[in-house]
Formats: C-alpha cells, sequence, structure tokens
C-alpha cells in the first residue's frame, strides 16, 4: 500500500506529490491529460512563445521562490519587465492608464470628481454586521466602500482579468478575502491595509509579491516537477472510482481502456468540482457531494496573436489592457505579452494575449477559433491602433475555465471540510479549495504534501 494517491496532475497536485515524495513518502499521481499541468502549458511555434492559460505567476510568498530554486529553475525565471507596472483599463473606448501615483489618482480621467471623492472618503464609511459581510458581494462591497465609478472602471474589469468573473455574483470573503480583512481589521480598506503593512513590517514579513515567468513560459513549472515524479505521473490516466476499504483507499483509473488500480493511506483529491462529482464515491462520500452545490466555471478562450510591430500604433507600454463591462469592445482584455517578457516574438514582431468570453460572454463559448478572431480584431483595431491581419495566430479554449467563488463556494468547502473530518486521510485541494491564482494552487500542495508528511 502506497503512503498517497494523488488525483489530478495540475500545478496544486504535481506541487503535493513532488513535496510529499522529497519527504520521504511513496506516492502516484493519476492525472487524465497526456501532459501534466492543467491550463499551464507553453507552446513554441513561428518563433512566438506563448501560453495557453496563465501567463504570469505572482509569486505570494518567499516559500515559492525557494520553491522555484529547488526545482532548479531559478536561472530559467524572468521577471516582468519594468513597463509592466503600467496598466490600461479602458473608458470611453480608449485605453486609459491606471494611476500610480496621487498626482495621477487626482487628474485620471478614469474617475469622475464624485468617483475620486467616494474613494477619499472611504475611511470614514461605516462596516456592515460580520454576518451580513460573510455573503456580501464584491460589486457591493466596492460600491458601498467606494461607489459606483470605482467598481466600473477599476473592481469590474479587474475581476474579469483574474477570475473572468461577475462581481456582483463573486463573494468577497471567498473570492478576496484579504480585502474583507482590511476592512474587518481597520474598519475601511485603506486603513486596514496601512495596518496589515505595519504588522508584516514589525514581524519581519512584509513580502513584495511580483509576476514572473520562465523562460521557456509557465509550462517548465509542471514539466520539470513531473519530470522529477518520473514513472510515479500516471498520464492519460481518469480516476473514475474511490472506495474506502478498511483503512484505504482504494482508487481506481482507466488508461487506454485497461482499468488500473492502487491502494493509500492517503487520498489527495486536487480536482476540480465537477471532476470530483463525476467519481463514483463509496457510500458515505458520494451522497454528501452529490447534494453539494455545481461551482460554476466559465468558458475562456486565449488568442495568442502575431503582428509586426508596426502594424499597431499603440506603444504597448504596459500589462495590458482590461475591458469593464460597460464598455462596447467585447473581449475581456489583452495582454502585451511581448512587453512583458524578454523572447516572446521575432525581432520586429509583438506577441498580443486576448481574452475572450468569461461569465459575461458565455454565447463566445461555442464559437470557432475562425469566428472569434475577427471580433478579436475588431476590437483591437478601436483600442491599440491595429491595422491589417495577424501573421501569427492560435486559439486556445478552455471551456471550464475558472471555478467562481460565489455563494455556491462556502457550502461547496463546507461539504468538503466535513468529509475531511469523517474520513481520516482524505484531503481536499487545488483551485476549488484554495483561491484560484496559480500561486495559490502551489501553496495548496504544499499544505496537503503536510498534512500528509
Ligand atoms: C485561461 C486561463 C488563464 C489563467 N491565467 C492565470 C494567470 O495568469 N495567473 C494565475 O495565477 N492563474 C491563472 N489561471 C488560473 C490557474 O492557472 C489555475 O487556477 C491553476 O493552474 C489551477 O491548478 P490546480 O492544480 O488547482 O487545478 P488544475 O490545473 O485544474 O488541475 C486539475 C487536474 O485534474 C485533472 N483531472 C480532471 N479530471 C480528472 C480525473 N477524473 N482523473 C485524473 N485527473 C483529472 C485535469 O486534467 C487537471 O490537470 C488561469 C487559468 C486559465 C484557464
Amino acid at each position: 500500500m502506497q503512503d498517497a494517491i494523488i488525483l489530478g496532475g495540475g500545478i496544486s497536485g504535481l506541487t503535493a506529490a513532488y513535496l510529499a515524495q522529497q519527504g520521504g513518502l511513496d506516492i502516484s499521481v493519476i492525472e487524465k491529460a497526456s501532459h501534466p499541468g492543467g491550463p499551464i502549458t507553453s507552446c513554441q511555434k513561428d518563433g512566438y512563445l506563448f501560453e495557453r492559460g496563465p501567463n504570469s505567476l505572482l509569486l505570494p510568498a518567499p516559500w515559492v521562490e525557494s520553491f522555484i530554486a529547488e526545482l532548479g529553475l531559478q536561472d530559467q525565471l524572468q521577471e516582468t519587465n519594468p513597463v509592466a507596472n503600467k496598466r490600461y483599463i479602458v473608458k470611453k473606448g480608449r485605453p486609459v492608464a491606471v494611476p500610480t501615483s496621487p498626482l495621477q489618482a487626482v487628474t485620471t480621467p478614469l474617475f469622475s470628481i464624485k468617483g475620486k471623492l467616494g474613494f477619499l472618503l472611504e475611511p470614514f464609511r461605516k462596516q456592515i454586521s460580520e454576518r451580513a459581510g460573510r455573503t456580501e458581494t464584491v460589486a457591493s462591497f466596492v460600491q458601498r466602500r467606494m461607489g459606483r465609478d470605482f467598481l466600473d472602471y477599476a473592481i469590474d474589469p479587474f475581476v474579469s482579468g483574474v477570475y473572468a468573473g461577475d462581481p456582483h455574483k463573486l463573494i468577497l470573503e471567498q473570492a478576496f478575502p484579504i480585502m474583507r480583512g482590511f476592512e474587518r481589521e481597520g474598519g475601511s480598506i485603506i486603513r486596514g491595509a496601512i495596518k496589515h503593512k505595519k504588522r508584516q513590517k514589525r514581524e519581519g514579513t512584509a513580502y513584495k509579491k511580483r509576476s514572473i515567468s520562465f523562460r521557456e513560459g509557465l509550462g517548465v513549472l509542471p514539466k520539470t516537477i513531473g519530470r522529477k515524479l518520473g514513472n510515479r505521473l500516471w498520464l492519460n490516466s481518469e480516476a473514475v472510482a474511490v472506495n474506502r476499504v478498511d483503512e484505504a483507499w482504494q482508487v481506481t483509473w482507466k488508461r487506454d481502456g485497461e482499468n488500473f488500480e492502487g491502494f493509500a493511506k492517503n487520498l489527495i483529491v486536487c480536482l476540480p468540482s465537477y471532476a470530483i462529482k463525476r467519481i463514483a464515491w463509496s457510500k458515505g462520500i458520494s451522497e454528501p457531494l452529490k447534494a453539494s452545490p455545481n461551482l460554476e466555471y466559465p468558458p475562456v478562450h486565449s488568442l495568442a496573436l502575431g503582428f509586426r510591430r508596426e502594424q499597431i500604433a499603440h506603444p504597448l507600454d504596459g500589462f495590458g489592457v482590461l475591458v469593464p463591462s460597460k464598455e462596447s469592445p467585447t473581449i475581456l482584455g489583452a495582454l502585451f505579452s511581448s512587453s512583458l517578457y524578454e523572447g516572446r516574438a521575432p525581432q520586429g514582431h509583438c506577441l498580443l494575449t486576448v481574452m475572450m468570453g468569461g461569465i459575461r460572454h458565455p454565447e463566445f463559448a461555442s464559437l470557432s477559433p475562425e469566428k472569434l478572431l475577427p471580433i478579436a480584431l475588431s476590437d483591437l483595431r478601436s483600442l491599440v491602433g491595429l491595422e491589417g491581419e495577424p501573421s501569427f495566430y492560435h486559439c486556445s479554449s478552455w471551456p471550464r475555465a475558472i471555478p467562481q467563488y460565489t455563494r455556491d463556494f462556502a457550502p461547496w468547502k463546507e461539504t468538503l471540510h466535513s468529509l475531511e473530518d469523517e474520513y481520516p486521510g482524505l484531503h481536499f485541494g487545488g483551485n476549488c479549495v484554495d483561491g484560484i491564482a496559480m500561486g495559490a494552487s502551489i501553496l495548496s500542495g504544499k499544505r496537503l504534501a503536510e498534512t500528509v508528511s
């Protein structure tokens, strides 16, 4: 019997597996796809290096940096170009730079005078009760504390960029717990953030989060862990059934039409919620899972588009541009990928990554790459002054991209926690539990490995 079987070879499952193996445990990872890493895949074609899924890893804690070094990837690490500090949001059809200094905040055309005043009054606004706060949406929180303008032209596009989601549906406490913590701790976001910073300084835990990638793209991270796991990583293997047999977990998976079976003391589940629900679980586990809510996963298309540099009038001097739902372009946003990291496009060319779909445009889910292209190009013409056609195009479609932390999320997590309490050796993690960012999934894997070590 093994120490642990890990379901799902996304970055959370891989991290858990690697750390558990380093700790001397005997493990196996069961992954349905033909490659490890879930959506984290980088491709090289025609001189372009593009990401099919995530584009940047926001380092959430110093430990993640040491983990990268331990994997031998330190030399590959790429910092974002300093230009990436600049971000654009569309207002009245044009990209407007997000203010980064108090002076810019006063002069920016992004917010109205009323909006700016609303922001200044934030520290003086009342809190709502602890109970009401638990189920408050992101939109309600932001509107209550900072006003409508800030919701429409800062938070709405940001939420779209991170969750491909809707701030009116996401629950603040689940989706952005740090913001809720600021209000709880400081009575206001601004006061809470200042207090938080001071405390970190005092405790010596201050850490400046920053976005990174790798010279070969983010895909090198799961690939490297996959290589280190060797034959302990079962690819093309779909977990189909889990049974509790005596004190052990019996897992059945399918590969090439054949059934395989394994037994382990611990079962670590790093699957999307819909995949967890599809598995045939033994009695006692299947019923609560069936009764738990279905998390929504909106579809996202990621379009990698290559152009000659002179085809685009915009300086592309930033991270990219996000589109608020109030504005008319239908893309969610575009990353200026070749401005962010070196080596993304051939000399004299540039690479843009356009996101389409999300909660805002579920109707795009069924569109083919050929149908999506003219929509994206039309938006880019008005947003960045694009002329002509792309010389490179690749479309990656994620029918179920990112779990939405809506009001269904808390009862879903509660179900998983009560199963963990009831069944020793059963552990859930990954982005349907611990946060949707890549960094959160890495930390989730670390947490899981520590639980079984
Ligand atoms: C288009 C897109 C862009 C994104 N951009 C960013 C970004 O820029 N920055 C960022 O931080 N995050 C980004 N994210 C989010 C981030 O990539 C994910 O949240 C993170 O990679 C999730 O990792 P995970 O291990 O928790 O889950 P997953 O990667 O979803 O892993 C789950 C694994 O389980 C496997 N699986 C499913 N069913 C079974 C089964 N029955 N048996 C065995 N295996 C199964 C799947 O194939 C998958 O590999 C993006 C996501 C998408 C889709």
